[in-house]
């Protein structure tokens, strides 16, 4: 199996090859905890979650280390401490149990480790004091700095000279530093800031500082991928860069980088000030007088548009997907989870995470299977279609699957499958004893909750009706 990244430190497509099959790592940078996590930074959860789902695929599970951080050390985080009487450790933990809630509702899996940079301060520092002595930083009035000049290939991967990044950029000028563009590994903390000693004093560590220290730390000093959208590219990923290759020059650092493209909210950039703004967990329970919008939703729509792009999130994308989806559980009800994924899904993915060609070879099987169900369809091909969408992280909960119905906000799956049961085993009963009254009984208060009901020699079908409302279904079994 080839499969295909685009690199955006070589600006080609090129082929993967791990450094060591045995264990494939990929660090990706995760969120500054201070707030709930907006659409937007759904996006690279969601896109490096098939990246690790295809690089566990082919290359085993146990083969592949993924890693996203927790920035818990920042001025963000320091500024909403202050502003709400809070410790910075009671924001930072409810802001991370949040995140961890809103992703896997939309269908990530946990990366393997998901370091906390507070727990890494340590490793921070000696990499700093390695960069000093190496002439790569310097100490000046509490702070250290990353000299920019010492490093030739500085700008290589956003493809910018020094002079270019001094004329574009609103450079913090300080009296402390050599050039301009030098950036800040270690600053000093007041009394009432985090800080931690120092051999510069009692002090916290720069932004870029954290994410070089931790890929160190629990990928080594080279590792295969390395993601996050395309707004960290510079200055972020760039100093990043610039710390590991000199603390580690041996290593090479990351060796594909990967980029995802922006979101947007109807045709604008997703703002605060646009009014267009909202979280995941908006979108999940419903804001604004909208409805919510279950997370394999939100996922399917974001999969649709290539992560190279520029991605639009609208309202009528989810209810499309929304049909899609419900239609795709109803084919796939029947399996057991013991399918193959179909190889031109598997290809498309591995073509630099061609989603949105996946999904459209998924309509086809979904089609195919459709347009043979009136005759019986091999049960093969369903199980087929479904592990399928599962390479993508869509269709997942086998147990829920024929009954599946979007209840209310959060798309909870309500499972219908124990009411067909208990239908079915009343209607057992009855046959025995030519009493039908408890079957009848249920039937018609199924049918007054909205539940579509068929019944056959064969067994009960039941499906949620478009006036389905499931509070009315409490008390029924
Ligand atoms: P932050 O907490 O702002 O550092 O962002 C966490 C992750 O979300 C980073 O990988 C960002 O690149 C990504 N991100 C932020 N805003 C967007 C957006 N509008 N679209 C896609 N990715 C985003
Ligand atoms: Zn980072």
């Amino acid at each position: 199996m080839t499969i295909k990244l685009t690199n955006s430190k070589t600006r080609k497509k090129e082929i993967f090859e791990p450094i060591d099959p045995n264990n494939v790592r990929m660090y990706v940078c995760g969120p500054t905890v201070y707030d709930r996590a907006h659409i937007g930074n759904a996006r690279p959860v969601i896109v490096f979650d098939v990246l690790y789902r295809l690089l566990r695929h082919v290359y085993g599970p146990d083969h592949v280390t993924y890693v996203r951080n927790f920035t818990d050390v920042d001025d963000k985080i320091n500024a909403r401490a202050a502003e709400s009487g809070r410790s910075i450790r009671e924001i930072t933990d409810e802001t991370t149990g949040w995140y961890l809630d809103d992703m896997r509702a939309v269908g990530a899996m946990d990366p393997d480790q998901m370091p906390r940079a507070t727990e890494f301060i340590g490793a921070m520092i000696s990499m700093i004091e390695g960069l000093i002595a190496k002439g790569h930083a310097y100490a000046a009035e509490g702070h250290v700095l990353f000299s920019v000049e010492s490093y030739k290939d500085y700008g290589k991967l956003s493809g910018r000279s020094i002079d270019d990044m001094i004329a574009g950029a609103r450079v913090e000028v300080a009296p402390y530093k050599r050039n301009p563009m030098d950036f800040v590994l270690w600053k000093p903390s007041s009394d009432e800031l985090p800080g931690w000693d120092s051999p510069w004093g009692r002090g916290r560590p720069g932004w870029h500082i954290e994410c070089s220290a931790m890929s160190y730390e629990l990928l080594g000093e080279s590792f295969d991928i390395h993601g996050g959208g395309n707004d960290l590219m510079f200055p972020h990923h760039e100093n990043e860069i610039a710390q590991s290759c000199c603390a580690h020059p041996q290593g090479g650092f990351a060796r594909y980088w990967l980029h995802n493209e922006m979101l947007q909210v109807e045709g604008k950039k997703m703002s605060k000030s646009l009014g267009n703004f909202f979280t995941v967990r908006d979108l999940l329970d419903g804001h604004d007088g909208m409805p919510g919008v279950p997370g394999e939703v939100i996922r399917f729509v974001f999969l649709s548009t290539h992560y190279r792009k520029p991605m639009d999130w609208t309202a009528e994308k989810a209810e499309q997907a929304k049909a899609t989806l419900k239609k795709w559980r109803s084919l796939g009800s029947s399996a057991l989870g013991t399918g193959n994924a179909d190889p031109r899904v598997l290809e498309a993915i591995a073509d630099d995470l061609n989603t949105s060609k996946a999904i459209s070879v998924l309509h086809e099987m979904a089609k195919k299977i459709q347009n043979q169900q009136r005759h019986d369809t091999p049960p093969d091909e369903v199980e087929d279609f479904v592990a399928s969408a599962r390479l993508l992280g869509l269709l997942e909960d086998r147990a829920n699957m024929g009954a599946w119905v979007f209840e209310g906000a959060v798309g909870k799956l309500i499972d219908l499958t124990t009411y067909a049961d208990h239908l079915f085993a009343l209607r057992q009963s009855a046959m025995e004893t030519k009493d039908f009254s408890a079957v009848d009984a249920m039937k018609t208060a199924l049918l007054d909750a909205g539940v579509e009901v068929r019944m056959s020699k064969a067994g009960v079908e039941l499906d949620a009706g478009p006036n389905f409302d499931a509070a009315k279904l409490e008390g029924l079994l």
